[in-house]
């Protein structure tokens, strides 16, 4: 059985073309799918009877259950949305003055277990598909749609390392670039990465304006090695090595995200650090004050000391922005939702 919402307009049309259909067939289908949010071909009335029947023992279109929708405040909605085989993802909706943010889920769970972030801590489940990762967008353009906004950027900083799950992640943003569906310029795409150095160079060779993130939140090996394991196989000067080679082959600067944590990473002197280790790469770092997670005990730094460490990093001609707080009431920061969904 071929799942529909996984393939792309060209691939949609090879498919109708074997099943000894016009191609342009592929076309009104895609529409169907991504404009339309039509998950049966009952719905796709200008489809011939006899084709739809085909259809339904050939192929299937994947839909993503919504179990819960939460409202924050700032416009801020998360979604905790099911799959056929009963995993509880999320999906989050931001709305900031230039239009509709959907940020998405790559994976169930999540293998790289960095020690702040409530993803990793039940383990790996999962990739998601395509057509998954793409319903999460669909799902929120199928809301906003009635009020007249649509959904104009999408970041893949939900659950899940997109980089360890690099076909599926890459094949939805083709889908959702796809001027038959959502139509979202790849210039208004962040994928977000752990710093998975080979993920990173091929992402780097996709040429697609895609900005990249990079999650960096310690400056030096030692730190860092505390709060995420990953960097114990790619180190801090092989992930600038990686991101530099991103920005010379796409010309787009990379944002570094960098977490606050109390007394772990937020001192003067990590600020001094990473001003440093940031000043070859013409970067923006965007600083997240911590969410608290009930597993952990870290904590966020105080108002002054974050000021304080922004201070130093723009002193350095570091560009520099504290993340707003968006989503803090409605357990926005990855998988908080989900875990207590899941336990
Ligand atoms: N795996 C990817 C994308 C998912 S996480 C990545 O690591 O980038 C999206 C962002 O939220 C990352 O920068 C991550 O480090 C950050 N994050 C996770 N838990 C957090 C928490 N408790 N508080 C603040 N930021 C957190």
């Amino acid at each position: 059985m071929e799942d529909l919402k996984n393939l792309l307009p060209n691939e949609l049309r090879d498919f109708m073309v074997s099943l000894g259909q016009p191609s342009y067939r592929g076309d009104q289908i895609f529409s169907w799918i991504h404009r339309h949010f039509a998950s049966s071909f009952d719905e796709m009335t200008n489809l011939p009877l006899p084709l739809r029947q085909r259809l339904k023992e050939t192929a299937f279109i994947t839909r993503l259950n919504v179990l819960s929708k939460k409202e924050g405040s700032k416009g801020t909605v998360k979604y905790l949305l099911e799959t056929h085989d009963s995993n509880a993802i999320e999906a989050v909706r931001m709305e900031y003055e230039y239009g509709i943010t959907a940020c998405l889920s790559t994976q169930a769970g999540c293998m790289r277990a960095c020690s702040f972030c409530a993803s990793g801590i039940a383990g790996f489940v999962r990739n998601l598909t395509a057509s998954e990762i793409v319903d999460e967008a669909l799902r929120i353009q199928e809301d906003v749609e009635s009020f007249g906004a649509h959904v104009g950027n999408i970041v893949l900083m939900g659950t899940g390392e997109p980089l360890d799950n690099y076909d599926a992640s890459i094949k939805a943003l083709y889908i959702l670039n796809s001027q038959l569906g959502l139509g979202i310029s790849f210039r208004r795409m962040t994928v977000s990465t752990c710093g998975v150095v080979p993920g990173i160079r091929r992402l780097a060779e996709e040429e697609i304006p895609v900005t990249l993130s990079v999650s960096l939140h310690a400056p030096t090996d030692d730190v860092r090695q505390r709060l995420m394991p990953i960097n114990r196989q790619y180190s801090i000067a092989q992930l600038m090595d990686a991101t530099a080679y991103y920005r010379e082959r796409t010309g787009r600067r990379v944002t570094f995200e960098y977490a606050l944590i109390r007394d772990v990473n937020d001192s003067d002197s990590h600020a001094y650090q990473l001003a440093n280790l940031l000043k070859q790469q013409s970067a923006h770092v965007n600083l997240i004050p911590l969410n608290p997670i009930d597993e952990r005990d870290y904590m966020r730094p105080t108002t002054a000391r974050i000021n304080r460490f922004s201070k130093i990093l723009r002193n350095a001609s570091v560009p520099v922005t504290v993340r707003r707080d968006l989503g803090l009431d409605v357990n926005a920061a990855c998988g908080q939702l989900r875990r207590r969904y899941c336990r």
